[in-house]
């Protein structure tokens, strides 16, 4: 399946724990004021690639504990970024996925649009919200300004709260 990309990081250790490939999708419908990554917003930047090739280079790192999903906004392209997704578990690496929606926002979105849900039960870990500049931190984990919530997705959505996630 074909996703659009803004680019492929393949390793990075500041994308979420452990040693990580980053996928970054193209496009967002958000122009967050200091936004991490303007050349990834137009949803018709970027390049397109085939999953495989993508699952290619993750197969020559036999280091990473996982990959990242960023953007822009990979909820703009559940459907693949969730295709993509399985296939990387399969491999028994994990996923965090950053989306400019709420953990709320996407539950809601889930209902009607299928391909959302699978995209979020696919992912470990979501860090959820847009980056606001007013509430950037230098000093959190993983997550740019302090409304963001780095959540553990399955336990949230077994105990039908935010879990926020823990590591070790
Ligand atoms: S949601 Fe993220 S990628 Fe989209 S404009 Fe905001 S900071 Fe940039």
């Amino acid at each position: 399946m074909e996703l659009r990309i803004a680019g492929l990081i393949r390793e990075s250790v500041v994308d979420g724990p452990g040693i990580r490939s980053v996928v970054f999708a193209q496009g967002c419908p958000r122009s967050c004021p200091g936004c991490h990554n303007p050349e990834a917003l137009d949803p018709s930047g970027g390049r397109v690639v085939e999953d495989r090739e993508i699952l290619a280079v993750l197969e020559k790192n036999k280091l990473l504990r996982g990959v990242t999903f960023s953007g822009g906004e990979p909820f703009m392209q559940a459907e693949a970024f969730a295709q993509l997704g399985k296939q990387i578990k399969e491999k028994g690496l994990d996923i965090m996925t950053y989306t400019g929606y709420t953990w709320e926002e996407l539950l809601h979105m889930g209902k009607k649009n299928r391909k959302v849900m699978e995209l979020l039960s696919i992912s470990d870990y979501l860090v959820d919200g847009p980056f606001v500049e007013t509430e950037k931190d230098l000093n959190l984990a993983f997550r740019g300004s302090r409304n963001q919530r780095v959540i553990d997705v399955r336990k949230s959505l077994r105990k039908r709260d935010v879990i926020l996630a823990r590591f070790s």
